[in-house]
């Protein structure tokens, strides 16, 4: 028997506008999506449709002026701002197309960083972060420092950082943008083996052949919803 598919993340009649010159512009015009826990999503369109704002609104970094955003069915747009922060903290993890290591630290240590301030023994988060380490293939590079690492290899540091907190949701905004397609493919690859873990991982991209690895694509245009197509059924 299949498990029951769990939604984790639903936008209900979401909706975010500015104010220019008098006019509304419709950043998020009216989106109805829902995500299933371990679905690889891609959402593509053109530069301005929408998309790093959908993603602010699931980060928690921005709230809906009409709509609703659910985690795990709780409102993120209710949220007070404590359990907000730790929202965002233990339930989603973000990378970038700019990895943002640091660089005076190892990639062991830099994956350590998110662990921190929750002060649990020092061994146990370094067991922890080499663990991260390992699941992204890393496992024989954690004292290498981000200048001692190819392009591939800094995201997949930043990678593991995203996942050492064990969040529910990788957040990728453009994350192959700086890596060259032969590394942006393995890149790929790794993301599709995390949801076979059930994560669910949301991928912004511009690009429809990076989009081509999710298994839903999800195309943005002028903040509305202009297709939304899924090619395996995991159930
Ligand atoms: P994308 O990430 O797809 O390039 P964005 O989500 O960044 O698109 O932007 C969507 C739309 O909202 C664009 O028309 C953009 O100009 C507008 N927008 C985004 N942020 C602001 C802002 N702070 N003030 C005014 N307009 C904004
Ligand atoms: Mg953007």
């Amino acid at each position: 028997m299949p498990e029951p598919q769990k939604t984790i993340v639903e936008f209900r009649n979401l909706s975010r506008l500015y104010h220019l010159a008098g006019r509304d512009i419709y950043a998020l015009d009216d989106i109805n999506l829902s995500f299933l826990k371990g679905q690889f999503a891609a959402i593509i369109g053109k530069s301005g449709s929408g998309k790093t704002t959908l993603m602010n609104m699931v980060g928690g970094l921005d709230k809906p002026d009409i709509g609703e955003v659910l985690f795990a069915d709780k409102d993120i747009g209710k949220m007070k701002s404590r359990d907000l922060a730790h929202y965002r903290n233990s339930s989603i993890g973000f990378v970038f197309q700019q990895f943002n290591l640091l660089n005076d630290l190892s990639a062991l240590e830099n994956v350590m960083l998110p662990l921190q301030y929750r002060r649990p023994k020092i061994g146990k988060i370094k067991m922890r972060a080499k663990e991260a380490l390992a699941r992204v293939g890393l496992a024989d590079r954690i004292d290498h420092k981000p200048q001692e690492l190819s392009g591939g290899q800094q995201q997949r540091v930043a990678i593991a950082r995203a996942l050492v907190t064990q969040p529910e949701l990788l957040l990728a905004d453009e994350p192959t943008g700086s890596l060259d397609s032969a590394t942006s493919d393995d890149l790929l690859k790794l993301f599709t083996n995390l949801t076979a873990d059930g994560l669910t991982i949301i991928l912004i991209t511009h690009d429809q052949d990076v989009a081509n690895y999710a298994t839903r694509r999800i195309k943005l245009h002028d903040g509305k919803v202009v297709e939304d197509r899924t090619t395996i059924d995991r159930s």
